[in-house]
């Protein structure tokens, strides 16, 4: 069975947080776990999701304090401490240094590497992809740790520990990949062989303030209390989606694929929680972003069929937006997708959505918060909407 301890830790202080994440550490085999985790003289590479420019502390981005708790655990088996990030919009820098990572990061001699420089690698044993242009610094690294926020998503219904491994793939490079995979199921085995790729070695899971509702970018804040820490990143993100509400992991679209294919453990049989409890930390009150029964994955023609139907759609909340453009401009369907209109002086985006694939990248990278996911009746209907 793969173990992940589950940490109750209620503020984000980080010393607290220090000596939660040295629990979670003794609870999955103290010094040999970790020794064995991290080899003598490895090169060990931290990856937070960065998603923007945003402020210190923002719920949209890892914490400040979680970050700096995990160097200081692991400062003591590594010297060559790199953390790394490739937001979708924005430079990878600003959006360390405005978080706060940077100032951490240079307390404790740990480097930033911006992702800019690229490597062309094939994955000959893959579950789809096999070409390959993802971040040096994440592929040459000996161990990589991924650093997830828990919140929702637009296109993946959650975000955690497998998905923050997008990051890896170079700045604007991302939209190629939505326009290559439309298909939800495509782009979660995608996914499953990019962490193939990099070999993601562990995850630490940033749960202690969440995200609901309209996530990545524009959700509300959720106090969930949670750390999750594990070397199984589906077990870690099958542990963190039953906690807010999926009573079945296999209605997160990742997780079923990587159940498919046999990537990893995600069925709860296949886990033993360690620490906490599920059923003492889970609630039910967590706005989810979207809710899904598995007919919608069962193959990708009944998927396109469904799709226009029953998927939602990128809405404009009219009062927010401030007619910037980037929805259009991150749109990886652009200039098809989304046009620009002028609306009593002020431009406003208008879609086609014959021609959106509903990534919800202008979602996520809205600076005002202006878009959310609509649903139409027959989504309603089936349930597919948001509690
Ligand atoms: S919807 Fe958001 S990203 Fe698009 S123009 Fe308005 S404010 Fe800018
Ligand atoms: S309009 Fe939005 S959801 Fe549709 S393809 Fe463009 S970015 Fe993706």
């Amino acid at each position: 069975m793969e173990k992940v301890a589950l940490i109750k830790c209620g503020y984000y202080n980080v010393n607290l947080i220090e000596e939660k994440i040295r629990e979670g550490f003794k609870l999955l085999g103290g010094e040999k776990f970790l020794r064995k985790l991290i080899p003598y003289n490895s090169k060990v590479l931290l990856k937070p999701n960065l998603l923007n420019i945003e402020k210190p502390g923002s719920i949209a981005v890892t914490h400040y304090a979680v970050f700096e708790a995990v160097i200081r655990v692991l400062k003591d088996y590594s010297s060559d401490i790199t953390f790394g990030d490739s937001p979708g919009f924005g430079d990878s820098r600003k959006a360390a240094e405005r978080s706060g990572l940077i100032d951490v990061a240079s307390k404790y001699d740990v480097k930033f590497d911006g992702f800019s420089d690229s490597i062309h690698v094939r994955l000959e044993d893959s579950i789809l992809c096999k070409s390959w242009n993802v971040a040096k610094a994440a592929y040459e690294a000996d161990v990589v740790i991924t650093l997830p926020k828990l919140k929702t998503h637009g296109m993946a219904f959650y975000t955690g520990a497998i998905k923050n491994q997008f990051g890896c793939v170079p700045g604007t490079q991302k939209a190629t990949w939505h326009t290559r995979m439309p298909d939800a199921n495509n782009f979660c085995k995608m996914l499953l062989d990019l962490n193939t790729l990099i070999g993601t070695d562990f995850a630490i899971l940033d749960g202690i303030v969440a995200m609901q509702g309209n996530g990545p970018k524009s959700g509300e804040p959720y106090k969930l209390n949670t750390l999750i820490m594990g070397e199984s990143l589906t077990a870690v993100d099958s542990v963190a989606v039953r906690l807010i509400g999926y009573d079945n992991p296999l209605d997160i679209p990742v997780l079923k694929e990587a159940k498919d294919y046999n990537w990893g453990p995600v069925l709860p049989n296949e886990i033993e929680v360690l620490g906490e409890k599920i059923e003492d930390l889970k609630v039910d009150d967590f706005k989810l972003c979207r809710k899904a029964g598995n007919f919608y994955f069962v193959s990708p023609v009944v998927n396109n069929f469904l799709r226009g139907m029953i998927a939602p759609y990128p809405s404009l909340i009219e009062n927010k937006c401030i007619g910037c453009k980037r929805c259009k401009e991150v749109c990886p369907e652009n200039p098809k997708a989304i046009n620009m209109i002028k609306d009593s002086n002020t431009l406003m985006p208008e879609w086609d959505m014959t021609k959106c694939i509903r990534c919800f990248c202008c979602q996520e990278l809205c600076p005002e918060g202006a878009i959310e996911l609509k649903y139409n009746t027959l989504g309603r209907i089936l349930g597919m909407s948001r509690r």
